[in-house]
């Protein structure tokens, strides 16, 4: 991902952004940032790049002219295969939050816009600006902090910027809920006592604790997010009657990544963590048509993929949105706490010759390999599905079955040493990974799943 950033002060965002994590991030090529002087833009003698508003008024104004050539000169450097947005960093603009950055985290290249002075000549923003956002309710000099602030936040969310991926998923924000209260050496200081539970060694006490401590912080600190955190879990208990229809919905609530939750009666809709995708369940509920079609409009803007949960909403979903049913699935499940029996399917090292190796993939898949021959791949995806793929032609028939079970079991583990609950979302006609799934222990929903798009 490349981040571009048109500035009056570009010493400033690149002293900022080469230090710490995102220095590292950029000389470990992960990331790269370039900041572009606007002044080397302008047309005008001794640099000059402001004027008086017209209409009067304090204060100046960047104009249009340097602001729209340096625009330009990034525009025209990238490939048109890229995705882009090009941001203008302003108090007026939409709130930043965790949300966006998941959002912006997608794009190959962001161009942020930093203003000064009374901001920029309006005329420019109208031809290249794509998002208006701010990082507070408050006015600051000039657009550079809040550039820095969204380029530190996005970049963090880059696979490999954070050494260790785990923290960029259990940290404050990514689910309604404050992060626990953290301690480090000494167990004693100034008299205070780590609590007893962090070292007990006790996973699960541990986990109980943190979330307690969670839910207590978000109660004192932050009432609006603990309504939220409420919803959440009321949702949760309702569509927990039907475990395996629902487990991928709870799967993404498990995962503290389920956006916008909204109950409406017994009904529920949940977005997917960068908000294109849309889940909904009925559970039951009458007079789908009348639902469909007096849902606000803003309910539905920017979603691409639906997945319904009930036949009867696919008619009435399709008459509202124009949006085709592309596949029917089966959510898959497996409830048990214990881990599933690994000897003589995998193993994670060449020590052993027990089983296929499988080794972490580059971009955070999974790989089986049959005698250095990649087999298979494998992956946990944003919402927390487990999902495998095998190379079946390039396999000897008796090590196909085996690849494939192994992979799902290697998952399965991965999914409950992180502490969640391993499902799989499944064609309904994928009758030969249900059996696969089934024989481990999975158990898969009576009902189907209809998934929606464009
Ligand atoms: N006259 C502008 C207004 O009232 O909206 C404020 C201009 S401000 C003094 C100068 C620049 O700082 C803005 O153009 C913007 O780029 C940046 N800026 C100030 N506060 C900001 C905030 N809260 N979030 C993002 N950018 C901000």
């Amino acid at each position: 991902m490349k981040f571009h950033i048109l500035t009056l002060f570009p010493e400033m965002v690149l002293q900022g952004l080469m230090s710490s994590i995102t220095g590292r991030a950029v000389r470990e090529q992960k990331i790269e940032v370039e900041a572009i002087d606007i002044r080397d833009y302008t047309k005008e003698k001794h640099r000059k790049v402001d004027d008086y508003p017209y209409g009067g008024g304090a204060g100046m104004l960047i104009q249009a002219q340097p602001v729209y050539d340096a625009y330009q000169s990034v525009s025209e450097k990238l490939s048109p295969s890229h995705t882009r947005r090009v941001i203008y960093v302003t108090p007026q603009g939409s709130p930043f939050s965790q949300q966006m950055a998941e959002e912006f985290s997608a794009y190959d290249d962001l161009i942020f816009l930093c203003g000064h002075y009374e901001g920029i000549d309006e005329r420019v923003l109208e031809e290249v600006v794509t998002d208006h956002v701010s990082i507070g309710d408050y006015v600051m000099t000039g657009g550079e902090l809040a550039a820095m602030v969204m380029v530190d936040v996005i970049a963090r969310l880059v696979p490999g910027v954070l050494h260790n991926q785990e923290s960029a998923r259990t940290e404050s924000f990514q689910g309604p809920l404050l992060e626990y209260p953290q301690y480090s050496r000494p167990e004693i200081w100034h008299g205070k006592a780590v609590p007893e539970v962090l070292l007990s060694g006790d996973a699960g006490r541990v986990r109980a604790w943190r979330l307690e401590e969670s839910v207590k912080r978000t109660r004192e600190r932050r009432p609006d997010l603990y309504a939220q955190y409420q919803e959440l879990v009321e949702c949760r208990e309702r569509m927990k009657k039907q475990k395996r229809l629902h487990a991928d919905m709870l799967g993404l609530l498990e995962r503290g990544c389920g956006q916008r939750p909204c109950r409406c009666g017994e009904r529920i809709l949940l977005y997917g963590r960068d908000g294109k995708t849309m889940f909904y369940t009925s559970m039951g509920a009458e007079r789908e048509s009348e639902f469909w079609e007096n849902l606000p409009e803003e309910t539905l803007a920017g979603v691409r993929r639906v997945f319904l949960h009930q036949q009867a909403s696919v008619e009435p979903f399709q008459k509202r949105t124009g949006m085709r049913l592309i596949g029917r699935y089966r959510n898959w499940i497996y409830t048990k706490k214990e881990k599933l029996p690994v000897r003589g399917l995998y193993r994670q090292d060449a020590e052993t010759e027990d089983g296929f190796l499988i080794r972490e993939l580059a971009n955070g898949q999974y790989g089986a390999y049959v005698q250095e021959t990649l087999a298979g791949r494998a992956g946990i995806d944003e919402e927390g599905g487990l999902w495998t793929e095998c190379f079946w032609t390039d396999l000897p028939e008796g090590e196909k079955v085996p690849v494939e079970k192994a992979l799902w079991t290697f998952l399965s583990n991965l999914a409950l040493e992180q502490g969640f609950t391993p499902y799989a979302r499944l064609s309904a006609e994928n009758a030969v990974s249900q059996n696969r799934l089934e024989e481990l222990g999975f158990y898969g929903s009576k009902t189907e799943l209809y998934c929606m798009e464009f």
